[in-house]
């Protein structure tokens, strides 16, 4: 009888093709040969959070509206795009394509812990609550990581999507339309941002869904100019001003580099703060000889390292700060989704229905005028 063992991934999740079938080498053999005969038919878009072995496949690498972009873009050659993220990047590769290409994300169980944390039951009960204690008009913003039915609420309430690069714009944008924003669902990247554009800490509250109301009172929602989602990235999380303060007493030359869904604490003591392109072309642009340590995703700082090796790149955390749904998607889980294309029978499809889909392209759209 086969071991279950044999079947598991480091990630604990039992693979499709198992180890006895295949070894490591053979997997990375067959996907390199599958992906040739398949040619032009399929792009792999990977992520930046990938590992390696992953990103070896990906035919364009980039952060989330990146890949998406890319994706509207391909040539009509292209059938299939194996999207290696997470669920809500590939929900909006598949609205961007336009229902013209099927995006496969190679394994369903890929989400993304703060995109979990906003569901639409529970942002409909947020803002029938919130715009009840409201006189003026409240602007939706949700961060560009959360599900399709989220920013399909965002583009019905007039509001915009976006991302960690254009997150001031957005805001900008978002509080001369009205009275206050909702932003969701990644408090720290409202509130850091908020706070940069000049709204006191005062002035912003969390809406806490565990909460009856949120946690929140009439009073409380009356004199708020931002509503943060209490959401937050689990990755980014894994650093706190202690790391800094043991850095700078150690290196004080090092500079600290963080991605802005680390907590307020850590955006304000470190150097810079920035999204995953930010930091890129930071360290990229950086003289040789420079030193960062970095606050994001453990194999984002690790592939820097190797490509910039004249500067000396490290972690901001002494601990692997790794993407646990990202790892998900593995070199196994690709040769199966190939695989599948090659039988002309495509699994784990990113469809988004018409009336989502709708709505969000109208946030999408919004946002891109912005910006
Ligand atoms: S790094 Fe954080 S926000 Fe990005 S996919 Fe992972 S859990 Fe989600």
């Amino acid at each position: 009888m086969e071991n279950i063992f044999d079947t598991l991934t480091p990630s604990g999740h039992t693979a499709p093709i198992s180890e006895g079938e295949l070894s490591d080498e053979q997997v990375l053999e067959e996907l390199f040969s599958i992906k040739k005969r398949l040619g032009n038919r399929v792009t792999v878009l990977g992520h930046h959070y990938q590992q390696d072995d992953v990103i070896s496949f990906a035919d364009i690498t980039g952060d989330s509206l990146e890949l998406a972009r890319h994706a509207a873009k391909l040539s009509e050659e292209t059938e299939f795009v194996i999207f290696c993220g997470v669920h809500f990047m590939a929900e909006t590769a598949d609205m961007l394509t336009l229902g013209t290409k099927k995006v496969i994300l190679p394994d369903l169980r890929a989400g993304c812990s703060m995109a979990d944390m906003a569901n639409r039951i529970d942002i409909d009960r947020a803002w029938n609550f919130l715009t009840a204690h409201s006189q003026g008009k409240i602007t939706p913003i949700t961060y560009i990581n959360c599900a399709a039915s989220l920013k399909s609420f965002v583009g019905e309430n007039g509001g915009a999507i976006c991302t960690s690069s254009n997150a001031e714009k957005v805001i900008t944008w978002g509080l001369n339309q009205g009275e206050k924003l909702l932003f969701f669902p990644d408090q720290h990247l409202g509130r850091n941002t908020c706070f940069k554009l000049g709204i006191p800490l005062s002035e912003m509250v969390v809406y806490d869904p565990r909460k009856q109301n949120g946690g929140l009172t009439p009073e409380q929602v009356k004199s708020a100019k931002v509503i943060l989602w209490y959401g937050y990235c689990s990755v980014h999380q894994g650093f706190n001003v202690d790391q800094i303060k043991a850095l700078r007493k150690k290196e004080a030359d090092r500079t600290i580099i963080v991605h802005p869904e680390c907590s307020f604490e850590v955006v304000q003591n470190s150097d810079l703060a920035g999204s995953t392109s930010f930091i890129i072309n930071h360290i990229q642009q950086a003289p040789a000889g420079s030193k960062f340590a970095v606050g994001t995703e453990i194999n984002l700082v690790n592939r820097l390292a190797q490509k910039f090796k004249d500067k000396d790149i490290q972690s901001l955390s002494p601990y692997q700060c790794l993407c646990t749904t990202m790892y998900r998607i593995r070199p196994r889980w690709m040769l199966e989704s190939f695989r599948a294309i090659e039988n002309n029978q495509a699994i784990n499809i990113i469809r988004v229905d018409a009336e989502t889909r709708k709505w969000s392209l109208k946030a999408l759209e919004r946002m891109l005028e912005i910006v």
